[in-house]
């Protein structure tokens, strides 16, 4: 069992992490034993897509904010997506705001703790609700991120490509769950994949697990797990309109609370067309003198890459009645840090030379 070598490499060497309680702080401090399960949910929300240096400093400031789930699931979601803002995928932090709402109203504060009842939970996947039950309850589930399916792929050999294996690394994987320790065993092997069985290069040589590990042997190590062909991002091009009025603020406007960027803080823009030039705003084009600035501004979501030219004007009379043809509202730059930006529309705001 990979467990039996594992965890006494993980009981020295696990990563000093802020949403966790590692081996030596249990020893520390006999009373905690477990991580809370409010810390290790508004973790692994976080770190679905994003990196574990991006997330540290996110979590810091959620728990500074809202040091429990009831005082998250009281806030409003403006100021939840505002925090939350340059993190990306903001589906997840419009969910972790129902979720919130649920497990405050609905469970009286209290995590579920098994994979069953926290799949019910909104955000909550199959990833998700295993690493919550294994990592906060020491439940024995069977938890599969890209760094386990990476060892898992290797001390296997299983050589058939992503997406396809995932099935068969997940069978062999939970066959390693072990009963006992099953939470640490999981983030055990979370350090292994991101400190030592890295992508590029492996360092078996210090691995723990090296003497059973197929992979290693067969010297495939490196070349697994092997990955379907990426198929090619298509590119959405669209105009962006920064409305200024004369005293220096910005015309922005809510998206729609559903599809992407959905609840978040925009710059109006033109439609976003697939694989053609940008089309102008007609409607927008008659209400002003525009000027283009030179260059565009691009920026890469997870199934397209987006490119912006980038439109300004001033305004000098009207403007209330601007904004709320527009369903927009007037904000200063000293505004833009309590908004809810995300970072596509950062970085057009700083293309038309404001400060975000
Ligand atoms: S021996 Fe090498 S390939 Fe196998 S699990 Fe360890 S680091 Fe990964």
């Amino acid at each position: 069992m990979i467990s039996e070598s594992l965890l006494p490499w993980y009981d020295k060497h696990a990563r000093d992490l802020p949403w966790r309680l590692s081996p030596r702080q249990r020893c520390a401090n006999p009373e905690r034993q477990f991580t809370d399960p409010y810390h290790v949910w508004l973790s692994e929300i976080m770190l679905q897509q994003t990196t574990v240096v991006t997330v540290k400093s996110y979590y810091l400031k959620f728990l500074d904010l809202w040091p429990t789930v009831h005082e998250l699931a009281a806030e409003e979601l403006d100021k939840v997506l505002s925090a939350w803002a340059g993190l990306g995928y903001y589906a997840r932090a419009r969910n972790l705001h129902r979720c919130a709402k649920m497990i405050s109203e609905d469970f009286g504060g209290v995590f579920p703790n098994n994979e069953e009842d926290l799949l019910v939970l909104p955000g909550v996947g199959p990833y998700t609700a295993a690493a919550i039950s294994a990592i906060a309850f020491d439940e024995p589930s069977t938890v599969v991120d890209g760094n386990v399916e990476r060892v898992i792929a290797r001390f296997y050999a299983l050589k058939d490509p992503l997406p396809g294996v995932k099935g068969q690394m997940k069978a062999c994987a939970a066959k390693q769950t072990p009963a006992q320790r099953s939470g640490d065993y999981a983030q055990a092997m979370m350090d292994l994949g991101a400190t030592i069985c890295t992508p590029r290069s492996p360092a078996c040589v210090i691995c723990p697990i090296q003497e059973n590990c197929k992979g290693r042997k067969g010297g495939i190590a490196a070349d697994l797990p092997k990955k379907a062909p990426k198929k090619i991002k298509p590119t959405r091009r669209t105009y962006a309109y920064v409305f200024k009025d004369n005293k220096g603020r910005v015309l922005l406007r809510r998206r729609p609370d559903k599809g992407l960027l959905g609840g978040m803080t925009e710059v109006p823009t033109s439609g976003w067309l697939e694989g053609q030039d940008p089309l102008l705003d007609p409607t927008l084009e008659v209400l002003a003198e525009w000027d283009s600035f030179q260059g565009i501004v691009k920026h890469t979501f997870t199934h397209f890459h987006f490119e912006i030219v980038v439109r300004s004007a001033e305004f000098s009379q009207d403007v209330s009645r601007l904004a709320k043809e527009l369903g927009a509202s007037w904000h200063s730059e000293d505004d833009f840090g309590a908004l809810a930006l995300p970072t596509v529309m950062k970085k057009i705001l700083r293309h038309a030379k404001l400060s975000t």
